[in-house]
């Protein structure tokens, strides 16, 4: 396993990103920051609160590995934080947590013993609040589970999200795609004794939706995903065993939330029975457009589907659910990763957006996250790892941006309001930068 070499940020470093990037809001700037350097938690400002915790949804997103995590901090964190004020005077900004011992922000109690605060060196950059507990966690399933290990909510109670299957069946460094570490989550969660259920079952995942449906008015989508399938899971085929839980939820509790699906490239006429059944948005996501580095970090797609392939399914898949409403995904920053990445950000720039330009053009948005090198992935078990330059990200929001004005497309349906102080995407600042007038 190789170290991950931080590259920090200083209070001027930021102050030089306000000056430069005057077309994404400032918001977005920190939000990207802290997504690539991670948190920094003061033990004490998470004692005697109760706050949503991270409930570990499909990956860790965290830079060091859970048995290397401080006792006091480990399971205790927060799933987001929402940060406002302080020295940029921040509108409201939800931020996923992603536990880096080494990043230079930091959540501490504020002077005076006041509320939490992040820190950056000695600076206030804003007052910090942790999620609330959904009233719906107070449960215990029939088997005993917590809501939040079966039908965890994010984005600030938001988004459902159903890990239905918490491993893929690419394994290894020949198949796993290599940013990955959904099959090193699972194991590590279970080293811990975590509860963490491999195959949901969809008696317990209704059992919990029920709940939702009855007590909690905050969320407004949810996304069935796992790993892929290549043979058979439970006796069923991948989309089989997909579509078990599409119609099962959708039949319970037709169009109460809006239903996403983040899974493979599936050919259209496999996905005309999800449309028929209810569900509305397709995420199959692409996660590197250069043809090259697709075929190096995703082995696995590339021996069973193909690059071509999984794009034409891309495009033809607007045609089952409308342009806007594939939202396919890729993995921010990825392009950068030793040792098989480009050199230079004008280079990973370059190639990203000639793929955001192709998808938009045919009104399909892509949307990315924020490539996070946990341990024991194979991109870091390769080569040690420098996180992407903040101007990598910079420039990439100002790509997307431009692009996505460029042919005028709506704003992505289940992902909430857009802009500065309303977004909940907590994963990338692609939503903070939508319908930003510049300043
Ligand atoms: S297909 Fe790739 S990104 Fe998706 S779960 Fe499998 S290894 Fe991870």
């Amino acid at each position: 396993m190789s170290a991950t070499v931080l590259d920090t940020t200083t209070l001027d470093d930021l102050e030089g990103m306000e000056r430069s990037y005057r077309s994404i809001p400032f918001e977005a700037i920190l939000k990207q920051d802290i997504l690539r350097l991670g948190l920094n938690f003061d033990a004490e400002t998470l004692s005697g609160i109760d706050f949503k915790q991270k409930d570990y949804f499909i990956f860790t997103f965290d830079h060091v590995p859970l048995d290397q995590q401080d006792q006091q901090i480990r399971f205790r964190i927060p799933e987001e934080i929402r940060i406002s004020g302080g020295h940029f005077n921040l509108l409201p900004t939800i931020v996923s947590v992603r536990v880096n011992p080494e990043s230079p922000y930091r959540v501490a109690a504020g002077p005076n013993g006041g509320g939490p605060t992040l820190y950056l060196g000695s600076t206030d950059l804003g007052s910090v609040e942790f999620p609330p507990v959904p009233a719906f966690y107070k449960h215990r399933t029939q088997k005993g589970k917590s809501p939040g290990e079966i039908a965890p909510v994010i984005e600030w109670g938001y988004l459902i999200y159903l890990t239905v299957f918490r491993n893929c069946q690419y394994f290894g460094a020949t198949e796993e795609c290599a940013f990955c570490d959904i099959n090193h989550n699972y194991r590590q969660q279970k080293q811990q004794d975590r509860p963490y259920t491999g195959v949901k079952s969809l008696e317990e995942i209704l059992e919990v939706l029920e709940w939702i449906d009855q007590e909690d008015q905050t969320a407004q989508v949810y996304t069935i995903t796992g790993g892929s399938v290549l043979t058979q899971l439970r006796g069923m085929s991948e989309t089989d065993f997909y579509f078990q839980y599409a119609e099962g939820i959708e039949k319970r509790f037709p169009g109460r939330w809006m239903g996403k699906m983040v899974v493979q490239a599936w050919e259209k006429e496999e996905l005309l029975r999800f449309k028929d059944v209810g569900i509305q948005i397709y995420h199959p996501n692409y996660e590197v457009w250069d043809p090259e580095l697709f075929k190096v970090l995703c082995p696995g797609k590339t021996a069973w589907i193909g690059r071509d392939t999984w794009v034409r399914r891309i495009v033809e898949s607007a045609e089952i659910f409308g342009p806007s409403r594939v939202i396919p995904n890729f993995v921010g920053g990825v392009e950068l990763s030793r040792p098989h990445g480009f050199a230079t950000v004008e280079e990973a720039v370059a190639s990203t957006g000639e793929g955001l330009d192709y998808f938009m053009s045919h009104g399909v948005v892509p949307r990315f996250t924020t490539w996070c090198p946990e341990p024991y992935t194979t991109l870091a078990s390769e080569a040690e790892q420098t996180m992407p330059p903040l101007k990598y990200f910079l420039e990439l929001l100002t790509v997307w941006k431009a692009t996505f004005e460029k042919y005028k497309l709506p704003v992505p349906p289940g992902y909430g309001e857009p802009g500065p102080g309303k977004a909940v995407f907590s994963v990338s600042a692609f939503m903070d930068v939508i319908g930003y007038q510049g300043r």
